[in-house]
């Protein structure tokens, strides 16, 4: 299990514990402060990018100090999980509101507005959070959509979930002061800063999933259309066996590489089933 299932799960997985998406959390002045700031003033990801990229030109003993630096800090404000869509449909069986909102990473990569994040909430009007974003300048929504947020059924949010996933997007979910868990992102490694963070630059500010991708030699038929799915590099192709083949040691548990498989020859195991991957968050 992750440090969170530990610290916030009371040993189970910390993400499907209501109690962690609760409204009186979001009452703490600290924590509102934070979702406002951090709704409001995307260009605070426009910094870390280009501190990022800095950082990357840097000794390795620097990146060193400064990624768990980084990872410390982030851990206690806003830090994420990887969470596959069978675990979202769960936490999506107690939370009561999903709003759709413009995803601030995409604000800064692609200078625009695209709708991959989700606020969730346990309240049906989409409580603090809800109210908090309605707050938000309008200049925050930048591009063609104008309409302001949108609020989702939790069977709508589903399927937009399984629309990413299609897309090959990662699904994850995020604090915003931990443990509080306000909203659940779709990444991808170019135009997400955790996930870029995490993946590209080895600042990790997202956990593994608590799973681990896992290979059935006896369906695989060598057709190598998963090669592409993985955002992490874990899997490849052995053309000595035609088969393909899951590195745990890279593997987030993501999940999305089953989407692309023909013949159901790739799922999900628990994270500690696996000698490499148990090690590895
Ligand atoms: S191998 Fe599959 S589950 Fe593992 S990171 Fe890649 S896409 Fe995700
Ligand atoms: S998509 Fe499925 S059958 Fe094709 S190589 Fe990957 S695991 Fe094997």
């Amino acid at each position: 299990m992750c440090q969170f299932c530990v610290t916030h799960g009371e040993g189970e997985k910390w993400y499907l514990r209501a109690e962690n998406y609760a409204e009186d959390l979001l009452s703490d002045l600290r924590r509102r402060r934070f979702v406002e700031g951090f709704l409001a003033d995307s260009d605070h990801l426009r910094r870390d990018r280009d501190r990022l990229e800095r950082l990357a030109r840097a000794p390795g003993f620097v990146r060193r100090a400064v990624a768990r630096g980084i990872s410390w800090r982030m851990k206690k404000v806003h830090f994420g999980q990887v969470v596959p869509l069978e675990d979202l449909e769960r936490i999506l069986g107690f939370v009561s509101s999903v709003v759709r909102l413009a995803c601030a990473c995409r604000q800064v990569s692609l200078g625009r507005e695209a709708r991959y994040c989700y606020a969730l909430s346990l309240a049906p009007d989409g409580g603090e959070f809800r109210r908090i974003a309605d707050r938000l300048d309008p200049a925050y929504f930048k591009g063609p959509d104008m309409q302001g947020l949108e609020t989702l059924t939790c069977e709508e949010a589903l399927a937009s979930f399984r629309g990413h996933e299609d897309e090959g997007l990662c699904h994850s979910v995020w604090t915003l002061v931990t443990p509080y868990i306000g909203v659940v992102c779709n990444c991808d490694r170019t135009d997400c800063m955790a996930m870029r963070s995490t993946v590209v630059h080895e600042v990790p500010v997202m956990f593994r999933a608590e799973y681990v991708a896992r290979l059935d030699p006896d369906r695989c038929t060598g057709c190598r259309s998963c090669l592409r799915s993985c955002q992490f590099g874990a899997l490849s192709y052995r053309a000595g066996v035609g088969k393909a083949a899951v590195d745990a040691s890279r593997c987030f548990g993501c999940g999305v590489c089953r989407v692309a498989c023909p013949t159901d020859a790739l799922d999900l195991a628990d994270r500690a089933s696996d000698p490499v991957a148990a090690r590895l968050w």
